[in-house]
């Protein structure tokens, strides 16, 4: 125990292999703090679709087709035209079986948009398929695409679609084919304002 605590106390960089474990076990505590870190699914959650300032706070995803013109609900948006909605971008963790999931926004048809949000609702949208969508969030944060392709993936229980970036010009089209090490997603995370999360996650 005591040679334990001792090589605990030695700062040494952490293997990926640590850090990989570190970032998919949702139940890893910091050793600084304690916090549970939960750093697989969600750590990136960007408020509001990209190009949105200052996004009034979300109301209840019911209120949306009676909330007004331009509306933010928890996991929908319609602005200028646009009906979007939130997925997860997941990307393979290379040395690992799993993956990480980055909160995104993307797009559907006006249509699709409506039809999506009933059979979530029902808990039956992965009867839909994959459809056409844009993505509306910023991958990486400063020097990414501002529009992507993709495909949106819906599943069924209501939980969160799935986003596949199609466009193989996109700096992450690679990354969800063939996976990141985890020390590549910890700069990606840091790169979209999650720099905090990252400091406990290497504590
Ligand atoms: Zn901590």
């Amino acid at each position: 125990m005591i040679r334990r605590l001792f090589r605990r106390q030695k700062s040494r960089p952490l293997t990926e292999a640590e850090l990989a474990h570190r970032l998919i076990d949702p139940g890893y505590a910091c050793t600084c703090c304690g916090e549970v870190l939960n750093a697989a699914a969600g750590a990136v959650w960007p408020t509001a679709p990209f190009g949105w300032t200052n996004p009034p706070a979300p109301y209840p995803d019911d209120a949306f087709d009676t909330a007004g013109r331009d509306v933010l609900t928890e996991n929908y948006a319609r602005r200028g035209g646009d009906t979007l909605l939130r997925a997860y971008l997941p990307i393979p963790v290379q040395g690992t079986e799993t993956q990480v999931f980055l909160g995104v926004w993307c797009s559907l048809k006006v249509g699709n948009h409506a039809r999506f949000r009933s059979a979530q609702a029902r808990g039956d949208a992965d009867r839909m398929g994959d459809m056409f969508s844009w993505l509306y969030t910023q991958l990486p944060a400063m020097t990414g695409p501002l529009l992507t392709e993709g495909v949106l993936t819906p599943y069924s229980q209501g939980r969160l679609p799935l986003y596949w970036i199609t466009a193989e010009k996109h700096p992450l089209y690679r990354a969800q084919q063939d996976g990141l090490t985890a020390s590549e997603i910890l700069a990606l995370y840091r790169d979209m304002g999650c720099g905090d999360l990252v400091d406990h996650l290497i504590a």
